[in-house]
Parts: structure tokens; C-alpha cells; sequence
């Protein structure tokens, strides 16, 4: 079976600005990759000045797949599937109650699609979000987190969904973080460069240390890749905004963490030695039912 990494996301720019060197990563070493978007972010601002234009407010769901495809061939995303809903908005706007919006989407609908896409993709391992998200609480991230994790579980149990496609089991669910490591090192930078900080202390204390079972991928040989992604969300950067530079990996830490969230394999893996797919080779090879001998290749 081959290696396939499955990531889910609420907008389309979460795919650059969480874990895409990672996938870049994996990509270039033969992994199939697939995001999962749940949403088309029909209601994330023209942050780019240049940009807020009527014409471009009034094309930004179709502006904004565009630079979601852009960014996901730089990145080395071998294929997007979007979950069909829209971008709820603000906690609070009213774009929360829009009946087509994720947010306020049956749960039992959103995990069903997902299990269709995890089913029919079948990947060993699948990345999301965190419940706990350094105190950012965009409804789309809450419901991404919580489809997903409910997806994981319902991918593999034949007795639910089954017009979903037959069952699949996928190994991993890992949890793309910041670790404090990270953020400190964004606000050390800052500070060098003379510049605020775009995050406070109280911020940084929510989140896990690199002790805590961080799994850290070095994306050093990927930073341009993702600067690139980042930057093909066109409308969505300030270029001049200082906060940007907090995202661009260029700027300070080569890295990207994972915490392993739930995990199918029988033991216990050094996933921090041996990455997200740690493991999962060792596994398929012995779980691959013996097969008779090809005669002539
Ligand atoms: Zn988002």
C-alpha cells in the first residue's frame, strides 16, 4: 500500500501557515499527499491593500481557490478535496448561522464526508488541529478539530457510514502545534529586528514545550517552498505587515511540531526520532497478507 498523508484544514492559507514544509517533505519523498479543506473562505478579509479592490471583494470565493491551487502545487500537494462548506466567519459575525456554513453544519454530515474522503484516500496518517489552539477560537478550526478526531474513529467501523465506502483504518492522528520553543524564538527575532512582537507572554504560555512529546520535522530545506505557498495567498498578506513575518518560516525557526494524538499501531514509537510516519512502514509490512509468488515478475 502506499504511503499516503491526509491533512485537514479549515481555509484555504491554514495549508501554508501550518505544517506545509512538512508535507513538502513528504511529498518529495513519494508520499501521496491530500489536504482536505473544509471550507472555501468566502469570509476572510482582503488583508492586502493593493488587493481591496469591489472587483476582487465581490470574485474572493473563486480568487481565493485560486491562490488555495497556487500554493498547494508549490507546497507538493498531490491533490485538494474541499468538504463543500462555507467559511463561517468571525466568532460572533453573522456568517456563523449561515445554513451553508461549516459551523453550522450537522456534526454527523461533516464527519461522514470526511470518512468518504479518508476512506477513499486511505492515508496512514492524517494531521488537524488541536482543541486547544493557543486561544484562537475561529468556529471553522473548533469544528475541523472536532470532525476530524470523530472521523479517525468512524473511518475504521464498518458499522457506521457505510455509504461512505468500505472501512479503512487509518494508523495516525497527529496535531499540528506551536511549541513555547517556537514562539519564543518568532519573539526573540522580532525584538532583534526592533520590531513588536505579534504575540503576547500570556499566549505563549498556553502552549506545549518541546518536552511535552513534540514530534519537530526540520523543514530547513523547505523554507523557500513555503514562503512561496504563503505568499501565493495573495490576499490574505499585508506584505508590509510585520505579522506576516511571524508565519514565514524564512524569518526564524525551521521547524514544524506534531503531537501524536491517537495512534492504531501495537507499540510504542520514537515518532520524535522517526517523524509522523514512524512505524507505519514496519506495520503495513507485517500486517500485508503473505502473497504467492509472482511466476516471471
Ligand atoms: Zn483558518
Amino acid at each position: 500500500m502506499a504511503a499516503c498523508l491526509m491533512t485537514v484544514h479549515a481555509h484555504p492559507d491554514d495549508e501554508s501557515s501550518k505544517g506545509a514544509g512538512t508535507v513538502a517533505l513528504y511529498h518529495d519523498a513519494g508520499v501521496h499527499t491530500v489536504l482536505v479543506c473544509c471550507t472555501g473562505g468566502e469570509e476572510g478579509d482582503v488583508l492586502n491593500p493593493r488587493l481591496d479592490t469591489p472587483e476582487v471583494r465581490s470574485n474572493l470565493a473563486r480568487i481565493r481557490k485560486q491562490e488555495l491551487n497556487k500554493a498547494a502545487t508549490l507546497i507538493g500537494y498531490d491533490e485538494i478535496r474541499f468538504l463543500g462548506y462555507r467559511d463561517s466567519g468571525m466568532p460572533g459575525s453573522p456568517a456563523n448561522s449561515h445554513p451553508h456554513s461549516f459551523a453550522a453544519a450537522p456534526i454527523a454530515e461533516a464527519v461522514e464526508r470526511l470518512v468518504a474522503e479518508i476512506r477513499r484516500s486511505k492515508p496512514q496518517v492524517i494531521v488537524a488541529y488541536p482543541q486547544e489552539q493557543g486561544g484562537y477560537r475561529h468556529p471553522d478550526h473548533l469544528k475541523a478539530h472536532e470532525v476530524t478526531v470523530a472521523a479517525f474513529e468512524a473511518a475504521a467501523d464498518g458499522n457506521v457510514y457505510p455509504g461512505a465506502g468500505p472501512p479503512f483504518a487509518p494508523l495516525k492522528l497527529y496535531y499540528v502545534v506551536w511549541s513555547k520553543e517556537r514562539a519564543r524564538s518568532i519573539i526573540a527575532n522580532f525584538r532583534s529586528r526592533g520590531m513588536n512582537p505579534p504575540f503576547d507572554d500570556r499566549w505563549v504560555d498556553k502552549l506545549p514545550e518541546l518536552s511535552d512529546n513534540v514530534v519537530r520535522v526540520d523543514i530547513s530545506k523547505y523554507l523557500s517552498r513555503v514562503s512561496a505557498a504563503l505568499h501565493a495567498h495573495a490576499t490574505q498578506i499585508d506584505p508590509d505587515s510585520p505579522f506576516w513575518a511571524g508565519f514565514d518560516p524564512q524569518f526564524a525557526y525551521p521547524f514544524e511540531e506534531y503531537i501524536l494524538a491517537r495512534s492504531r499501531l501495537p507499540h510504542d514509537v520514537d515518532n520524535a526520532r522517526y517523524g509522523l510516519f514512524g512505524g507505519v512502514e514496519e506495520f503495513l509490512s507485517t500486517a500485508a497478507t503473505p502473497r504467492h509468488d509472482d511466476v516471471g515478475g
